[in-house]
C-alpha cells in the first residue's frame, strides 16, 4: 500500500467508525438496559439501522447492500462498541451477518430477492442454524435430516442455541441430505410459518440478554427445493468458508468491548478515591490499566491485519482462529480487571462493566470453541502429528 492508500483507508475507517458510534449513541444506548430486561431487541431497530446505512454495510449493492468490505464492518462495530453497544446487541442486530453470506455467495437471484434484500432493508430477520442438541463443535456429524420428496425436502430434527431464533422469519439451516460426514450436508432456507417448524423454547443465558436465543424443532417440515442454497452436499464447505468472517467479527466484539471497558475503568479509577487518593494514584492500578491497554492494542492490531489480508484475497483461516483467540483472551482479562477495579459497584446489575463481563464469556465458546480452533490452526500451520 502507498502512503496515499493508507491515508484513504484510515479516513474511511474513521468515517465508518463515527457512523457506528453516532448510531449507537442515538438509537441504542438510551434503550439498551430495557432491551436487556426484555431479552430481545425490537424490529424497529433493524429498520432504522437499514435507513441509516448501518445494517447492510459490507454487503454488495447488487443484492441490496451498502457496498464496502469486511474492513467497513470492522470499523462500524468498533465504533459501536466505543459508544457502549454490547456484544449481545451486535449479535442480535447483525445476525444476518452469519445467516446471509451463504445465500449471497451461492443462492441465486430468487433466494436473494426473497431473503437477502428484505433482510438488508431491515424488514425481515434471518438466523443461521448449525448447532444441534447433540453437539455443536463437530459440525460434520449433525443429524437433522432433509429427505427429498418430489419438489420438496422433508426436514426432521432439532437445532439449539440459535441467535435471533425467537424472532427470525427464516433460518439458513444445515441439514443432512446425503450420507455421513461433511459431504452429506446441505444448506436450506426454512421459513417461519412452514408447518412442523417450531420455536420450541427461548433460552435464558448468563449474558447476551438482549440477544434472543432459541431451540428450534423440525417435524416433517416440507421445504421447497428452490430453498436449497448452492449445490446439494456443499453445505459444510459453505459454512467453513464463512467461518473466517464470523471469527474476525467475534474478535471485533471481544477487543471492541474490552476497549470500552478499559475506557470506563480508566475514568472510574481517576474519580474513585480510596485511602485518601484516587485509585489511579496506586502504581499497581496504573500497571493494570497499561496491561489492559497493551492487550487491547495487540488484539485490535492483529485482527485488523487479518481482516485486511482476507479482503486482499489471502487465505487466512488459521489467522482468523488466532485473531479470535487473542481478542477473546484480551476481553476475558480486561473485563475481569474492569469489574475488579470498579469494586463492589462492578458486581452490580446496571453497571456497564458487569454486563460486558457476562457477555464476553460466550466468546471462547461460540463460533468455534477455543480448543477446536486451536486444533484447526494446528492442522493448517503444520503442527499436527
Ligand atoms: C449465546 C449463544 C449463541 C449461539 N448462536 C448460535 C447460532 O446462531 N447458530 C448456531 O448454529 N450455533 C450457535 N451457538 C452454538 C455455538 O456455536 C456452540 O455452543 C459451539 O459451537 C460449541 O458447541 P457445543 O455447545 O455443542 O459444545 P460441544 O461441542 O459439546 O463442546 C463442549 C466443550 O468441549 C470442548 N471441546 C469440544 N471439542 C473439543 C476438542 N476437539 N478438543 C478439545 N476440547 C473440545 C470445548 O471446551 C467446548 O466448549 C450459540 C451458542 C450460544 C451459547
Amino acid at each position: 500500500m502507498t502512503d496515499t492508500d493508507t491515508d484513504v483507508a484510515r479516513a474511511r475507517h474513521d468515517e465508518v467508525f463515527a457512523l457506528g458510534a453516532e448510531f449507537t449513541r442515538r438509537e441504542i444506548w438510551p434503550h439498551l438496559d430495557q432491551w436487556e430486561e426484555d431479552q430481545s431487541i425490537p424490529r424497529e431497530l433493524h429498520a432504522s439501522a437499514a435507513k441509516q446505512g448501518v445494517l447492510a454495510l459490507g454487503f454488495p449493492e447488487a443484492v441490496g447492500g451498502e457496498g464496502g468490505t469486511l474492513l467497513d464492518t470492522v470499523a462500524l462495530q468498533e465504533g459501536m462498541c466505543s459508544a457502549g453497544a454490547s456484544s449481545g446487541l451486535l449479535a442480535g442486530l447483525f445476525t444476518h451477518g452469519i445467516a446471509l453470506p451463504h445465500v449471497v455467495a451461492h443462492g441465486g437471484a430468487d433466494l436473494v430477492d426473497r431473503f437477502v434484500r428484505p433482510t438488508l432493508a431491515g424488514e425481515t430477520i434471518g438466523s443461521l442454524a448449525v448447532t444441534e442438541p447433540g453437539g455443536g463443535s463437530d459440525v460434520a456429524r449433525l443429524q437433522t435430516t432433509a429427505r427429498r420428496d418430489g419438489d420438496h425436502f422433508v426436514v426432521n430434527g432439532a437445532k439449539t442455541f440459535i441467535t435471533s431464533g425467537v424472532r427470525a422469519d427464516f433460518v439458513t439451516t444445515a441439514v443432512r441430505t446425503g450420507g455421513p460426514g461433511h459431504a452429506g450436508i446441505s444448506l436450506l432456507v426454512i421459513e417461519k410459518g412452514t408447518p412442523g417448524f417450531t420455536v420450541d423454547r427461548p433460552l435464558r443465558k448468563m449474558g447476551w440478554h438482549c440477544s434472543d436465543t432459541a431451540e428450534l424443532g423440525f417435524a416433517d417440515v416440507r421445504v421447497p427445493v428452490e430453498n436449497l442454497v448452492g449445490e446439494e452436499g456443499s453445505g459444510f464447505y459453505q459454512i467453513a468458508e464463512q467461518f473466517v468472517v464470523e471469527r474476525i467479527g467475534l474478535a471485533v466484539h471481544a477487543y471492541g468491548v474490552a476497549a470500552r471497558a478499559l475506557e470506563l475503568t480508566a475514568a472510574y479509577t481517576r474519580e474513585r478515591e480510596a485511602f485518601g487518593k484516587p485509585l489511579v494514584a496506586n502504581q499497581t492500578v496504573r500497571h493494570t490499566l497499561v496491561e489492559m491497554h497493551r492487550q487491547v492494542e495487540v488484539a485490535r492490531t492483529y485482527a485488523r491485519e487479518v481482516a485486511r489480508r482476507h479482503v486482499a484475497g489471502e487465505q487466512v483461516i488459521a489467522e482468523a482462529c488466532l485473531a479470535k483467540q487473542t481478542a477473546v483472551e484480551t476481553a476475558t482479562y480486561v473485563c475481569d480487571k474492569a469489574v475488579q477495579l470498579h469494586g463492589g459497584a462492578g458486581y452490580l446489575h446496571g453497571t456497564e462493566v458487569e454486563r460486558h463481563y457476562r457477555d464476553v464469556r460466550i466468546l471462547p465458546i461460540g463460533g468455534g470453541a477455543t480448543e477446536v480452533l486451536a486444533d484447526l490452526a494446528a492442522k493448517l500451520l503444520g503442527y499436527a502429528a
